[in-house]
């Protein structure tokens, strides 16, 4: 029985959750602001003390033992910073130094949003049971972060895994990181509708043209949406399988709005898996939809606050 208790902050471009998390991963207190995401630095950080302010005021404050932070990236695990591409305010900017003043100077974990959900899938939903694997998030970006020998592995800087940035088509569309071809470029969500449109897919009467409405097209057996979707699934899958060749994951976990689009994605994906991952030795790889909802965010982020406050006591802590 666990009855370490931590607290947990998700940061993105559109809120700024918080919450106490104990030690089999229930959420026992929340909080939540707007992100000012088009504000100053410091208006931002308000906002995430305010969160923060929320969590420290409860009763059960008293009891906590470390902060995880999962951020929007690029994050810097290392220098204890963050540069969130959606919040441009905040550049290099000392999110660890702020928020352990914040919570009166109790040891802060930052990791990158892409590897908290991994800790998350890991500790709590598809992953779990599995010690090497990959965690996609893939919606208007594609995020992702690796388990390897049974840890997370968020690398130096809290980015390893982010699988959104390999490039899969070496003559391909420039991609905003600078790169090209890159499986974000391809599979994200409005990638995905941006091809489809591009190629003559027109949307239903409402007008909708996001990648679910790409999906519910494709669904009904609209020839563009469909391989819009092909195509997507293609990027992932040489992203997956070039992840297993590298390092010999078991499972890939792809979780995001893209994700929950099911067969229209799923079937596509394993077919094209079949002809990029070759060798004998990732030809079990798996590939399953994510089974954390959205609390998973906060619960990586506790996963990891856990796991370095395990490693500074010498405790065990099951499963992260
Ligand atoms: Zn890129």
């Amino acid at each position: 029985m666990h009855t370490d208790l931590v607290a947990a902050l998700d940061i993105g471009g559109t809120k700024i959750a918080g919450a106490l998390v104990d030690g089999d991963g229930g959420i026992l207190v929340r909080a939540q602001r707007a992100t000012p995401a088009r504000e100053d630095g410091d208006t931002v950080m308000a906002a995430v003390d305010q969160v923060l302010g929320e969590l420290t005021a409860a009763p059960l404050w008293g009891g906590v033992a470390a902060l995880g932070i999962g951020s929007a990236g690029p994050v810097d695990a290392s220098a204890g910073t963050v540069s969130p591409v959606n919040v441009p305010g905040w550049r290099g900017y000392p999110l660890v130094e702020r928020a352990r003043d914040a919570v009166g100077g109790l040891p802060v974990e930052l990791i990158g949003d892409g590897v908290a959900i991994t800790a998350a899938e890991h500790w709590q939903g598809a992953a779990r049971g599995h010690d090497n694997a990959l965690c996609m998030v893939v919606s208007t970006g594609v995020g992702g972060g690796l388990v390897l020998d049974g840890r997370l592995h968020p690398g130096p800087t809290g980015n390893a895994g982010h699988i959104g940035h390999i490039s899969v088509d070496l003559d391909g569309d420039p991609c905003p990181c600078g790169s090209r071809g890159c499986v974000e470029r391809i599979a994200s969500g409005p990638n995905i509708a941006r091809r489809a449109l591009a190629d003559g897919w027109r949307p239903g009467p409402d007008g909708e043209t996001s990648a679910a409405a790409v999906a519910a097209a494709a669904r009904a057996g609209d020839p563009v949406a469909v391989a819009s979707f092909e195509r997507a699934a293609q990027a992932l899958a040489a992203g997956v399988a070039a992840t297993a060749t590298l390092v010999e994951i078991d499972i890939a976990v792809i979780g995001g709005g893209v994700g929950k689009a099911g067969d229209v994605l799923f079937t596509p994906l394993r077919r094209a898996l079949e002809r990029y991952a070759t060798l004998s030795f990732v030809r079990r790889l798996t590939v399953v939809p994510a089974r954390m909802g959205t609390d998973a965010g906060l619960v990586g982020a506790a996963a990891a606050a856990l796991a370095g406050h395990a490693d500074r006591t010498g405790t065990a802590t099951a499963g992260v």
